[in-house]
């Protein structure tokens, strides 16, 4: 029968050999980036959203430098959208819908996007009452349709 003492022994002396190989390993602080990189948490919640950022894009963008900055921001973003759908004052969903939009460029800005109007889907908030098919079906060619009865955007709004 195999697997007496001795093989025992030198299985053990492999596996420590192993170790001390790994051990040895030095990386380089680009393979330590690279690290960081894939391991670090995309996800942005806040109470029952979460949205998870793209790593593909921070890559294309070459936003990772921003990446903290764009994670406070997108939960600013999460905080006032959640914050919009127990409003009931006009004058106040306003002013958020207007905060909203300097959010969405300071995004823009932070992922290196020019900062283009075109680009903000503000018929996605609680309350809105614009056309979202219409508004969905010409994005992002900045043909945007407006409803007067919006108690968001109706009116003078504009984006
Ligand atoms: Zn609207």
């Amino acid at each position: 029968m195999g697997g007496g003492r001795g093989d025992m022994r030198r299985k053990i002396s492999e596996i420590m050999a192993d170790m001390d190989k790994l051990h040895k390993v030095k990386l380089t602080d680009e393979q330590i980036d690279e690290l960081n990189k894939a391991l670090c948490d995309l996800s942005v919640t806040y109470k029952n959203n979460t949205i998870y950022l793209s790593r593909d894009l921070l890559y294309k963008q070459d936003a990772w430098k921003n990446l903290k900055k764009i994670k406070t921001v997108h939960k600013c973003k999460l905080m006032i959208i959640d914050a919009m759908e127990s409003m009931e004052d006009i004058q106040d969903l306003r002013f958020a819908a207007n905060e909203l939009k300097g959010i969405e460029f300071k995004l823009q800005e932070l992922w290196g996007f020019p900062k283009d109007a075109r680009w903000h889907k503000f018929w996605e908030v609680s309350h809105c009452l614009c056309p979202k098919m219409d508004n969905n079906d010409w994005y992002p060619t900045g043909r945007c349709f407006i409803s007067g009865n919006c108690p968001v955007h109706g009116g003078k709004y504009e984006i």
